[in-house]
């Protein structure tokens, strides 16, 4: 038999590190040199149209639509000396990626001729007769219409040829059809929420911002291995396989000497990702062999998500130029780390000022309680809705296995933060703060010291993390778009910040202090939202008891999670902080069990035929090969010793038997779970269906496989071995 396998692993093997120069100039010359930014516009337009400009970027202010001629102007005679022939609006449908459709800058000129042109209104927003992109029926196909409108807060870049216009994409009549539309409605909430609250504290803080810098995990694996796993190749993830013998236990991957080809795959990526002004920072060796990270800079949400978006598209082109493949799901292969996507989040004020850290006088610790204090509110209230958000049919391999936080939300403070809370809570109030002359109040929270900043956390077992000046929410998944979360916490918080501020506002007008009201409010929430808090290892047993009686979201079922978005106490978040409307809440969830439904679907589908295609053959023709080998056996020794000697054989013989029926019985049970769930209408019970039948019986099958796999002759085997797929590099 003539093995691709083989082939492949020869190819591989023989792959070189490609030579990557690195510019002259220093990183700083050419970042942002694709990115149409502050300089760019300068340079580019007329001095009003960039002062108005600048104040609709820095200070939300509206756009005058009688500038965007001018806008598109420039940016197109920048564009076009940088090569770009083709514009695209850029946007984030409900499938995860981007979407893009490119459009040359040219018209007719009446004439019969043609002209470069590029107009305002083509920036400013376009109809994308996408109907084929997921909206949970908002829109039905005869009211295809859908649009793309530029979001002027994140600058316009150059992809190849191509300049890429970031735009919401919206139906005809409003509602949202994207991240990004409610990513920036939530920002726009915490926004106003926080302000409001910052008024307690300094009255000129006009702006609260939110921070978003999220960590990259991801695989490489070579791609002619990868073009010998269909399942990779169609999945993202390995749907069989069995354990390498050697894979992460001696932890020498983690933070070790990054492997030639990989650093220069790293190097170009990166140099890349500087020209479109992702400010990248960090890359390392993470814990499974052949797994990575990088980490940019944080940035302002809005922007730092885009960036990501773009990073994740960047990452799997420059990949295939250095002969790998990127996977960025959440968990390719059994048994090993999977990757997830570290969002480290927190909110600073115009003034400058960083919420989430502890500052230096006791006023400034007040607002950084309240902060704290209502994040925990936030993350209490909405935990199973958070889950939610992360939640998808990829993350939920990875959740709560060894490597992951379960399948619950809490959060980690550490032993300081953790007193401090405990001190305002039990103190008594008047020794909370005393009176002090002219000064005012005198508050008695404990100064916290600068260790603290460096001395937080590395408890890596908590879902959400406070790490010295922002939480960490580990959950995401790697392949996950940010937003997906980001949406839900920007609103959660802004919903508890908005409530906060109304219990503070009663005290203050029944004639209380003003501080003496934060501290009433605050003892409470402190008291309120203790379920959340959990210091502990998340990854024990212990916990999800512990977590099942302090009453937070221990369900672990994909589709069901998703019903959290349509809880009552959900809609009502959404709605009065006017990010989501339940139409649309609903219109997301039909899709969110709709994609669940399609990944599990096409898995299924994949590993039935490697099954029939591969696995069976395969082992057939091996059992064939040593049944032949018993047969001679007897033709040349007498009867008792032939048995004697081929007893072995006989055992594989049947154990080959055993296990493929059982892989055929198992496969046949698959298409008939199929065929029951396909029949179902409501996309939620279909999802169901899928995970409660369809899913666990791809899990017998793969065992099976597995099993076989250690058996069966490497000779034939055709699938690239997980040893092979996680050490060549
Ligand atoms: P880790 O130790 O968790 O691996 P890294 O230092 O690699 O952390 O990455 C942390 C990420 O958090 C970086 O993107 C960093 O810019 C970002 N970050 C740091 N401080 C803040 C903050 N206050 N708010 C949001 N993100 C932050
Ligand atoms: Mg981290």
């Amino acid at each position: 038999m003539n093995n691709f396998r083989f082939h492949v692993v020869a190819e591989a093997s023989k792959k070189a590190p490609l030579k990557i120069v690195t510019p002259k100039e220093r990183p700083s010359a050419y970042f942002g040199k694709y990115v149409f930014n502050r300089a760019k516009m300068q340079k580019y337009l007329p001095e009003n149209v960039f002062q108005q400009l600048s104040d609709v970027i820095d200070n939300g202010a509206h756009f005058n639509r009688a500038i965007a001629d001018a806008v598109a102007t420039g940016m197109k005679q920048w564009a076009q000396e940088n090569g770009a022939t083709h514009y695209t609006h850029w946007f984030q449908p409900l499938t995860e990626g981007t979407a893009e459709k490119h459009d040359a800058f040219v018209e007719f000129d009446g004439k019969g001729g043609m002209i470069e042109e590029f107009s305002g209104k083509l920036l400013i927003q376009q109809e994308a007769d996408s109907s084929s992109f997921p909206n949970g029926g908002i829109r039905n196909t005869f009211e295809a219409r859908g649009y793309s409108a530029w979001d002027p807060t994140s600058p316009v870049f150059i992809v190849d040829d191509t300049l890429c216009i970031p735009t919401i994409f919206i139906s005809y009549t409003g509602e949202a059809l994207d991240y990004k539309a409610p990513l920036l409605r939530s920002l726009h909430a915490v926004d106003v929420a926080a302000t409001a609250v910052c008024q307690y504290f300094d009255t000129q803080i006009k702006k609260v911002h939110t921070n978003l810098g999220w960590e990259q995990e991801y695989f490489l694996v070579d791609e002619d291995l990868y073009h010998a796993r269909p399942d990779l190749m169609l999945t993202g993830r390995t749907l069989m396989g069995h354990d390498a013998a050697k894979n992460q236990q001696m932890d020498d991957h983690y933070l070790g000497t990054i492997p030639e080809r990989v650093q220069a795959y790293m190097k170009d990526l990166e140099i890349r990702a500087l020209e479109l002004g992702i400010p990248c920072k960090t890359r390392h060796n993470e814990v499974a062999p052949n797994q990575f990270e990088l980490a940019p800079i944080f940035e302002e949400c809005n922007l730092a998500n885009d960036h990501n978006m773009l990073l994740m598209s960047l990452m799997k082109r420059v990949a295939r130029k250095h002969g790998f493949r990127v996977l960025l799901h959440e968990k390719p292969f059994a048994g090993i780390n999977g990757s997830g996507k570290h969002n480290n989040w927190s909110l600073s004020t115009d003034t400058g000022v960083l919420l989430h850290a502890p500052g230096k006088t006791a006023e400034d610790n007040l607002r950084f309680v309240v902060f704290l204090v209502e994040t925990l509110m936030c993350v209490y209230r909405h935990n199973g809705l958070l889950k939610a958000s992360i939640m998808s049919a990829t993350n939920a391999h990875r959740l709560g296995a060894n490597e992951a936080p379960p399948a619950i939300i809490s959060s980690f403070l550490g032993k300081q933060l953790s007193d401090l809370l405990h001190h305002i809570e039990v103190a008594d109030k008047d020794d909370l703060f005393t009176l002090n002359g002219k000064q005012g109040m005198m508050l008695d929270i404990p100064e916290i010291p600068e260790l603290f900043l460096d001395n937080t956390d590395r408890n890596r077992t908590s879902p959400f993390a406070f790490t010295g000046n922002r939480f960490e929410f580990r959950a995401v998944g790697s392949e996950a778009n940010c937003a997906c979360a980001l949406i839900v916490l920007n609103t959660a918080m802004a919903e508890a910040l908005n409530d906060f501020k109304q219990r503070v506002d009663e005290l203050i007008a029944k004639g209380e202090d003003k501080t003496s009201a934060i501290i009433d409010v605050l003892r409470k929430d402190i008291k309120t939202c203790k379920p959340i808090h959990f210091d502990g290892n998340g990854y024990s047993d212990e916990w999800v008891e512990e977590a099942k009686r302090r009453g937070l979201d221990c369900e672990n079922s994909c589709p069901i999670v998703f019903d959290r978005y349509l809880d009552e106490q959900s809609i009502e978040m959404f709605e009065s902080t006017g990010v989501m409307a339940r139409n649309e809440l609903v219109a997301r969830n039909e899709v969110k069990w709709e994609m669940y439904t399609k990944k599990i679907q096409i898995e299924a589908r994949v590993m039935g035929d490697l099954t029939m295609n591969h696995i069976i053959p395969v082992a057939t023709h091996y059992q064939s090969q040593i049944a032949e080998n018993v047969s001679h056996m007897f033709n040349i020794f007498e009867r008792t010793e032939a048995e004697k000697l081929t007893c072995r054989n006989k055992k594989i013989i049947r154990e080959i038997a055993e296990r493929t029926q059982r892989i055929e019985t198992g496969v046949e049970e698959l298409i008939n779970a199929r065929k029951i769930a396909n029949k179902i209408t409501s996309e939620r019970d279909k999802a169901i269906a899928y995970h409660d039948t369809v899913a666990p019986k791809m899990e017998e099958i793969r065992y099976q496989i597995d099993k076989l796999e250690l058996i069966v002759s490497d000779e034939l085997w055709t699938l690239p071995k997980y040893r092979e797929l996680l050490f060549i590099r």
